[in-house]
């Protein structure tokens, strides 16, 4: 006699073949893939612990280290999309009461301190208005009076529009013993970062954005400084998803292998070929290439009379890019008509933006003249629709 078996509830789940439109996606993010980097996840499952495995992952390795532009052995890809890679530094790197100065000028810094403070951080709020970065001088005064464990910032905000400029903070903060955490999650191959050179210990991104591939891969780098600071530490990370002592070990960082969780295997093919991708272009190409397209939509955006939310362009970030929605335009039916008429994603603001600007994000494998064009019509049609441009 097993257990009793009742009447089998009839399925409600998906029925046939499913069927996915196409969209081209010029919003924040996720962009779209690469084509070449969508076919690999199609190749034939390895187990996660057979060498040939491994050798993909010593490949999603190489390439990390030039994207990150780094000899550190510390490179890997956590399994989940940004938000891995942004708790896994937090968790790794700060222990329960210790300082944690956040530069907060988006929601990604707001996001950053209260992970900080659900892991046990004391955490020191910097804030700047939407549209704005830290001076050199304000974040030197802030790490001098607190000397904290660990300074995070975010390269590019993708809820304002800023790209922050991180020259000389590695400097600062090694001085400081404090350790230096940024978030690319919008920015990684689409603008300069040099992990060695800027001194930077902590560095995470995203899959889906600059880098071309499907979301669900984070692409992580510590330095030996942070590497120390984990293996110093006198608490065991609190998330054990996150523990890269653990997941640091299955990436071979401490030259050996053990099984920690099952790795993305078809996830993993499609980074690996995305940064295959990455090689093949060249970063210089790709910054000058994302630079270039950014100035060809303002050019147009101007024509049209429309402005940049953020007033600096030293501070403005080329791949995602905030237009402030102008007196009188419903910008929510101007998202709707790129959508309706040419299944293009133009998204809204977020946080603290919301309603104030559009987002137009050139990115990766979307980075291309025609699809500014599109985003340019799109805009110019929509707003001749609501008599706000001459016919
Ligand atoms: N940081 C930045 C700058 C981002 O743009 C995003 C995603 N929009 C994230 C972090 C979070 O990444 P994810 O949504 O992939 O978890």
């Amino acid at each position: 006699e097993g257990e009793p078996i009742p009447e089998v509830k009839a399925p409600e789940g998906p029925k046939g073949v499913i069927n996915v439109p196409q969209r081209l996606l010029m919003g924040p993010g996720p962009a779209n893939a690469n084509p070449r980097v969508l076919a690999a996840q199609c190749l034939p499952l390895l187990g996660h612990m057979h060498p040939p495995f491994f050798k993909i992952m010593d490949e999603i390795q190489a390439g990390l280290r030039y994207l990150f532009q780094t000899e550190s052995k510390y490179t890997c890809l956590m399994s989940g999309t940004g938000h891995a890679g942004m708790e896994a530094c937090i968790s790794n790197l700060l222990e329960p009461g210790e300082t944690f100065v956040v530069g907060d000028k988006g929601i990604w810094g707001l996001r950053v301190a209260d992970i900080g403070e659900r892991f046990g951080a004391k955490v020191v709020h910097l804030k700047k208005d939407a549209g704005h970065t830290f001076s050199y001088d304000e974040l030197k005064e802030a790490v001098e009076k607190h000397k904290p464990a660990a300074l995070f910032l975010c390269q590019g905000d993708s809820s304002t529009g800023v790209h922050q400029n991180l020259s000389g903070l590695g400097e600062l903060c090694h001085k400081n013993g404090t350790l230096l955490i940024i978030d690319t999650v919008c920015t990684l191959g689409g603008v300069p970062f040099f992990a060695d050179a800027w001194g930077i210990d902590a560095m995470y991104s995203g899959s889906q954005k600059v880098i071309g591939a499907p979301p669900g891969a984070s692409p992580l780098f510590f330095s030996q400084r942070a590497v120390d600071k984990l293996k110093s530490r006198k608490t065991k990370p609190i998330s054990f998803c996150w523990d890269l002592n653990l997941v640091g070990d299955y990436w071979g960082w401490y030259n050996s292998r053990s099984y920690h969780h099952t790795g993305m295997v078809s996830t993993w093919y499609a980074m690996r070929e995305a940064l295959a991708v990455i090689g093949e272009d060249g970063l210089e190409n790709l910054w000058e290439k994302h630079q270039r397209l950014h100035n060809e939509l303002w050019a147009g955006l101007k024509e049209m009379g429309l402005e940049p939310f953020v007033e600096d362009p030293a501070e403005r970030l080329v791949t995602v890019n905030c237009i402030k929605v102008p007196p009188g335009v419903d910008w929510k039916a101007v998202i709707d008509y790129a959508m309706d008429t040419y299944n293009l994603e133009i998204w809204g603001g977020l946080g603290q933006t919301v309603g104030k600007i559009w987002r137009v994000g050139i990115m990766g494998y979307n980075a291309t003249p025609g699809n500014v064009e599109l985003v340019l019509a799109a805009f110019r049609e929509a707003l001749k629709k609501q008599g706000k441009l001459p016919d």
